[in-house]
């Protein structure tokens, strides 16, 4: 192949690459027409590589003019390559532009669930008596459940309609917060104050009081010395930080297997205050938990040394306690997850 041959062949692919390049619509068009002419089997790539075809004295000559083709053809892809993204970079922003003047929308705030808020706020108040969480299994053996805890084989709460029981033999969904206190027992020594919230089960007809999945908090304290009095003092300053310092509250007698003595905790009543109302069925009084003095058959099971320590324990419905803070008459309410009733926590 000659110069003369060689340089016509040039010029041609010169005009067509640049016809080309002008003509690429978008980039992908233009990287497929790259590849066309200046790849590894471009077009143009094989003119030069024909350079040795040339007759030796021409070659020089031949090489600046194909260098310049080359420099020509990239340069023209370069400033298309530019145009092009600018093009596009342009076509998305105007897809993405906003328009300032429109209302923003509005973003839905969650809130705490009324029940968890009064369970921190019952952890809040104990904790500052130095009391800490502890949160037990919600399935638990009969054993824990029961046995451990002075409840015998015939007492009435095991009846089998009752309890929920499930496939694994000697298994139940825990009926109380109860079994957490020998937990707690077996897996720290006293000076014990622990408070042990969580959900609960029993095979209950649901309606506006009962509820077959509930919620109590527990609390457990146990050290040298410890008496009823100590219980009393506790219970009124809780009684003070949840329904108002002037709160009136009273012990009455009471009955559960794993405490003895029992009592129960009442409160003047939140709604009539103690004239008596519908509420607080005239009584003027309101009962919030149940507590007493733990059973030495329970501090045994427990590990622990009754002639040396002694404890009280309480527990309270956290749904009994949120629907008197804020005035809920239907325990169902909690668990339905009606927005309408959450979001006014
Ligand atoms: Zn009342």
């Amino acid at each position: 192949m000659d110069l003369d041959t060689f340089g016509d062949q040039l010029d041609r692919l010169r005009g067509a690459a640049l016809a080309d390049v002008a003509a690429a619509g978008d980039l992908e068009a233009l990287d497929e027409r790259a590849s066309h002419y200046l790849g590894r089997k471009g077009t143009l790539t094989a003119l030069l590589r024909s350079i040795g075809a040339i007759p030796p004295e021409a070659r020089p000559r031949a090489g600046q003019l194909a260098n310049a083709v080359r420099e020509a053809v990239e340069a023209a892809m370069a400033a298309r390559r530019e145009a092009l993204a600018a093009v596009q970079l342009e076509r998305r922003l105007a897809a993405e532009a906003t328009d300032p003047t429109l209302p923003g929308r509005p973003r839905r705030r969650g809130s705490l669930h009324p029940l968890l808020e009064t369970s921190r706020r019952i952890a809040e108040i104990f904790g500052q008596f130095g009391f800490v969480v502890y949160e037990g299994p919600q399935v638990e053996t009969d054993e824990l459940n029961f046995q451990l805890l002075n409840i015998p084989e015939e007492h009435p709460s095991r009846d089998l309609w009752d309890t929920l029981y499930t496939d694994l033999p000697g298994h139940l969904l825990r009926t109380h917060t109860s079994p957490g206190q020998i937990h707690v027992m077996r897996a720290t020594r006293p000076p014990i104050r622990a408070l042990l919230p969580g959900r609960c089960f029993r095979y209950e007809a649901v309606d506006a009081s009962h509820g077959f999945e509930f919620f109590q908090v527990e609390g457990l304290m146990i050290d040298e010395g410890t008496t009823l009095s100590d219980l009393r003092g506790l219970l009124d300053e809780f009684a003070h930080a949840m329904f108002g310092a002037d709160r009136g509250t009273r012990f009455r007698p009471g009955y559960y297997p794993f405490t003895e003595p029992s009592v129960a905790f009442d409160v003047r009543c939140v709604v009539c205050d103690g004239t008596g109302c519908p509420a607080c069925g005239r009584s003027g009084w309101m009962t919030i938990l149940g507590a007493g003095m733990v059973h030495p058959v329970v501090l045994r099971n427990g590990g622990i040394d009754p002639e040396r320590y002694q404890g009280f324990a309480f527990g309270m419905g956290t749904d009994r306690i949120t629907m008197l803070r804020y005035g809920i008459n239907d325990l169902r309410l909690f668990l339905e997850s009606d927005v309408r009733f959450l979001e006014q926590f």
